[in-house]
């Protein structure tokens, strides 16, 4: 089998077999199959798509690039949590000590940034010591230990999504179902949880711009989990404005702090909930979800879901005087307030825009080596709905240098839309598959 040939029927539009998908993606794994082949690979795939089952048999041969664990003689029962990206997404930051700390235990894989979105992963390791390049061993350990770990890919645990994600990244080819579908399943079924929640977005600040593309990626990863024999719901969730207030990475480890101690948006507090409760009754420990939102409510009132979140940050390295005190955190040199240029209602905060200029200022990556910086974002002071008066702050910019604050705040103003008339805040879950 030639890997041109490969790449050549999928260009063409033809559908590939399961041979040919583990052949390209064994090789890809081992290194045989070099950067470029697999970019061309992605770009055919990106453009001719892939039917359901072709993009079954990739979920899997992905999953079977390295080894799958097997969590059940620590738990039973394990949850896991997955969004397809959203700006100011951090989420899992949220959810996962909530739902650990009601006892339900939690064993994910997160990715790097993607696109112009921010990745939990790169989140995370702003916190000075915290390790989530874990090997499998490191996992199962930590996870028997806390009943929470995070880990990124590494070289045994989906190598195979390691190496294409890093690599769709910087080649215009992470907006495609199958490659999505393929990527965040794989990572699901290697880590071992069989009660699954997917998070899939849609909107302007998402990979999918629609609910009808957004509602077939989440049909499909459910088909595909529930056919890996996983329990799988998936929430659409609207991404048509960012999530919460801050969108870059130290800064949203601080808006997840402040919101597992009750400061922190009220958005990403619902949601965090919404995909909990999901997860806790998936799991039997609830009837329904209103049961579920009440242990979850207990978890955060008493404390004891930062205190989860302080333990699996110390678990895996981290040193949680930074949670403690969140003002350690590395912070960018030159700040400043974007003034409103008008008065009126704002009735459109365009997440894309926003998550562009995260990415500018250097919140993400132009190609795959790039570090990216920790400090640098915004902070949003209004979201749709509010009134605000010409001069007043609509956000803050964290920056490097003065020359990249400069643009970003001639950017930004851009990203807000304006009406005289009162607006109603965009409801933000569409349904649940
Ligand atoms: N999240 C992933 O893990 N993979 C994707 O391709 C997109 C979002």
């Amino acid at each position: 089998m030639r890997v041109v040939d490969i790449i050549i029927k999928k260009r063409d539009g033809f559908a590939l077999t399961t041979e040919e998908i583990n052949f390209f993606i064994e090789g890809y794994s081992k290194g045989e199959i070099p950067d470029y082949q697999a970019a061309a690979f992605a770009m055919a795939v990106f453009f001719r798509g892939m039917s359901v089952e072709e993009t079954t048999m990739l979920t899997l041969a992905m999953a079977s690039s390295g080894k799958q664990l097997d969590l059940s003689h620590i738990a039973p029962v394990v949850a896991d949590k997955h969004s397809t990206g959203g700006v100011g997404d951090k989420t899992t930051m949220v959810v996962t000590p909530l739902v650990a700390a009601t006892g339900l235990p939690i064993a994910k894989m997160s990715g790097r940034g993607l696109g112009y979105f921010g990745g939990t992963v790169d989140k995370l390791e702003t916190i000075p010591g915290f390790r989530a390049a874990l090997s499998d061993t490191e996992f199962l350990e930590a996870f028997a230990k806390v009943g929470l770990v995070v880990s990124g890919q590494s070289s045994e645990l989906a190598p195979a999504d390691g190496k294409l994600y890093a690599l769709r990244d910087v080649t215009g080819t992470v907006e495609s179902i199958p490659l999505i579908a393929a990527s965040v399943m794989s990572k699901k079924i290697a880590a071992g949880a069989n009660c699954i929640v997917l998070d899939v977005k849609f909107g302007k600040g998402a990979f999918m711009k629609t609910l009808e593309d957004a509602t077939f990626l989440a049909e499909t990863m459910v088909e595909i989990g529930r056919g890996a024999g996983r329990k799988v719901r998936a929430v659409l969730s609207s991404m048509e404005q960012p999530l919460g207030w801050a969108v870059g990475n130290t800064l949203e480890v601080r808006e997840a702090i402040e919101t597992l101690q009750r400061k922190g948006p009220p958005d990403l507090l619902e949601l965090a909930f919404i995909l909990g409760s999901q997860l806790i009754v998936m799991s039997g420990r609830a009837e329904n979800e209103l049961e579920a939102r009440a242990q979850l409510h207990q978890a955060l009132d008493s404390g004891a879901a930062f205190e989860k979140y302080k333990q699996f940050v110390a678990n895996q390295g981290g040193d949680t005087k930074y949670l403690d005190n969140p003002e350690l955190l590395p912070t960018a040199p030159f700040k400043g307030e974007v003034l409103s240029l008008q008065s009126g209602y704002i009735s459109a905060i365009d997440a894309e825009m926003v998550g562009i200029t995260a990415h500018l200022l250097g919140a993400g990556r132009k190609v795959k080596t790039d570090p990216i910086d920790p400090a640098v974002g915004l902070i949003l002071q209004h979201k749709v709905g509010d009134f605000v008066e010409r001069g007043e702050p609509l956000l803050e910019i964290h920056a490097r240098t003065s020359e990249s604050l400069k643009k970003a705040t001639v950017q930004i103003l851009n990203a807000f839309i304006f009406s005289p008339l009162k607006v109603t805040p965009p409801a933000f879950i569409a349904r649940i598959v």
